[in-house]
């Protein structure tokens, strides 16, 4: 594949819930969407999936299919976004892509970036949402 046709879909970059997750669970520390986009702006490719496709692609014009389960549609809903915040756990609506099939979903840039705020927000205690219930952990 050739390396700037990346470089030119970061415009429409998307990030799939299982991303984010795996972005916010890191072992070695939390990786934010800047430096994901910087990688992907100055990096190169070191493995090829010619069978995969990199985002929801389009079938047709204006159907995009899921990444995941390569079988649903993706169409815009809004959606709660789970965020891990240490042991918290923030519940945040966004508007996102969701595949009709399997429920992946699709964040934008600009969301991913709503989200890394309101995780700071939390954490500088700049917001306090309410508890919606507690989480007990059986053993
Ligand atoms: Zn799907």
């Amino acid at each position: 594949m050739d390396y700037s046709e990346i470089r030119h879909c970061l415009t429409e970059c998307r990030f799939t819930d299982h991303a984010r997750r795996e972005m916010e669970t890191e072992l070695l520390g939390r990786i934010g969407v800047e430096e994901v986009l910087y990688v992907l702006n100055t990096g190169e490719s070191i493995e090829e999936y010619p069978d995969d496709k990199p985002y929801p692609f389009q079938k047709e014009e204006s159907i995009m299919q899921c990444v995941i389960c390569k079988q649903g549609e993706v169409k815009p809903a809004t959606i709660e976004a789970e965020l891990k915040v240490g042991r918290d756990r923030l519940l945040v609506p966004v508007q996102a892509e969701v595949c009709v099939e399997c429920g992946e979903a699709y964040y934008s840039t600009e969301t991913m970036r709503y989200l890394e705020r309101v995780r700071e927000d939390f954490l500088r205690r700049v917001i306090t949402p309410s508890s919606i219930g507690n989480v007990y952990q059986v053993v």
